[in-house]
């Protein structure tokens, strides 16, 4: 029987809309994985945010233990903000532990493994690569031999940003809108085409137990083209969700993509396919800062020299990525708050990021803790007026959600709101709750998960599967032992219970229980002083 396993992660691929268009035959290589294994809801972190999420996947483990939490540092008390890269991973990847293991990996394109290091197999690092130019491979000579058969290393600057802004304008002539709108979602479909090929061609060329791809262009298709905005954007199959015609075409291209990885690789291979989170409409937003200004625990800066400090801070960490680094790009491209926007002297509490990070500013750790338990209270009880419901659902302390040895370095708070809000950080204005403009669908809490292979039950609906059960899932299938310190457990529910691994399972379950037993047993000698 097969052990290997073929990972196909998609950013921001949505459960509901996966389920409801696998059902209605639009994505048959989605109704094949259903009705061949199990499939579920996968909780995210929180936030639901690409960074924390795929690392947490990879991982097993609570951002407090690896160390990502947002695109970004958060925390400016420690350090000035700057994108991670995969040097701010501080535990190990299931690709390290199966290679440990004596298995072989191949990953291609899993955010945040730039710059890509040495593992038991082949590396392609993924989101924020600075650029084309450097060294984007583990080994080194992988990369040449890719670009040279038609891979294009995926990298986000300033100046596609801006012009992405472009594809939610109302400003922009009907044509102009539908011309761009267009170009942008063929360019997004394209450039996951060539991942793909890139991942198909080492699948094909190189031995391997574990191999992952994650394909972004779902997550790009959801963010700027959900709203039907120009002619011919609907469709019938998308009026339930809300959607244009781009987003389920951009579903009905992975689906294809799927169908296209499984048709290289043997028909016994474990397949897992997830994403990070979801994503859906958010009718509402919630501007903490503007709430947090309205309760005087922030003061926004006056425009001067602090301001102007500010700007070289950013240009300097700007540098990092690609295209011309200005004075607002990081800050822009991640919607960061450029921390010279506020007097930090006067504030007590502020939003850096969007998805609800919240900074309790006050010196003494004691301050700084009293403050942040008064404060989840007091999120918990925000009510939109117009609506008359709460706005957060929960507001979680950073010791609730991030136990680890990287807990400091999270923000004090985080915010997860009720599902038709979305929570921003801008400064200016004072109205704390608004309508969704610009963005019109965002980050969901649960992305999605399907585990199927040889051993795995049928049809089956996983209940409470969360992204942390991913990689320990996965390194069962493996046959390889887990971390300790790892959070996520492995879905057992996912195996027939009379096959191998459920049998393996159940075996070490037992162990675990025996030594549990031994250690208590010592411990009560102890404490009666006979050992
Ligand atoms: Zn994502």
């Amino acid at each position: 029987m097969s052990r290997r396993v073929l990972v196909i992660g998609a950013d921001g691929a949505s459960p509901e809309l996966i389920f409801a268009w696998a059902n209605g035959g639009l994505l048959p290589a989605f109704r094949g994985l259903m009705e061949k294994g199990v499939r579920g809801r996968l909780t995210s972190t929180v936030p639901p945010h690409s960074g924390p999420a795929w690392i947490s996947a990879i991982t097993g483990k609570n951002p407090g233990k690896h160390g990502v939490f947002y695109f970004t540092t958060v925390n400016p008390r420690r350090a000035p903000p700057r994108i991670v890269s995969s040097r701010d991973i501080r535990t190990e990847t299931m690709f390290d532990v199966a290679g440990r293991n004596g298995k072989r990996s191949i990953v291609v394109n899993v955010p945040i493994t730039y710059p890509p290091w040495k593992i038991n197999g082949v590396m392609v690092s993924g989101m924020f690569t600075p650029s084309k130019d450097v060294v984007f491979t583990s080994p080194p000579e992988v990369g040449p031999e890719l670009v040279a058969k038609g891979y294009e290393v995926e990298f986000s600057t300033w100046d596609t940003w801006k012009e992405n802004r472009r594809l939610v304008s109302k400003d922009e002539p009907p044509d102009e809108l539908s011309r761009i709108r267009r170009d942008y979602f063929n360019g997004t479909l394209a450039t996951d085409e060539k991942t793909v090929n890139a991942f198909i061609g080492l699948l094909q060329d190189k031995d391997w137990d574990l191999a992952m791809v994650m394909i972004p262009g779902l997550d790009r298709v959801q963010h700027f083209l959900w709203q039907p905005m120009a002619p011919g954007e609907a469709h019938p199959a998308a009026k339930e969700f809300g959607c244009s015609r781009f987003v389920i075409e951009a579903y009905q291209n992975v689906d294809r993509l799927v169908k296209k990885i499984l048709s290289v690789v043997d028909s016994d291979v474990w397949v897992v396919f997830l994403s990070d989170h979801g994503f859906g409409p958010t009718p509402r937003i919630f501007y903490v800062n503007r709430w947090l200004r309205s309760q005087g625990l922030l003061t926004p800066a006056k425009q001067g020299s602090i301001y102007k400090r500010g700007l070289k801070k950013l240009r300097r960490f700007s540098q990092g990525i690609g295209g011309k680094p200005t004075d607002e790009s990081v800050p822009a491209m991640h919607n960061l708050l450029p921390l010279s926007s506020i007097d930090m002297y006067l504030t007590k509490a502020y939003s850096p990021t969007p998805y609800g990070l919240v900074d309790v500013n006050v010196d003494t750790p004691e301050g700084r803790r009293v403050l942040a338990g008064s404060l989840a209270n007091r999120f918990e009880e925000i009510v939109d007026a117009r609506s008359g419901k709460r706005v957060i659902r929960r507001a979680y302390l950073s010791s609730e959600i991030y136990p680890g040895p990287c807990q400091e370095e999270a923000s004090d708070l985080v915010l997860e709101p009720e599902p038709d809000y979305h929570v921003e950080n801008r400064v200016d204005g004072t109205e704390a709750f608004a309508d969704a403009t610009t963005h019109p669908a965002l980050h969901k809490p649960e992305g999605v998960l399907f585990v199927s292979g040889p051993q795995s039950r049928e049809g089956l609906e996983l209940q409470s599967a969360h992204i942390y059960d991913v990689a320990p899932t996965i390194l069962t299938i493996l046959g390889v032992p887990l971390p300790k310190d790892i959070d996520g457990k492995t879905l057992a529910m996912a195996f027939r219970p009379d096959g191998p691994i459920a049998m393996e399972e159940t075996k070490r379950g037992e162990t675990r229980a025996e030594s549990k037993e031994i250690s208590d047993r010592v411990k009560r000698l102890k404490d009666e002083g006979k050992f």
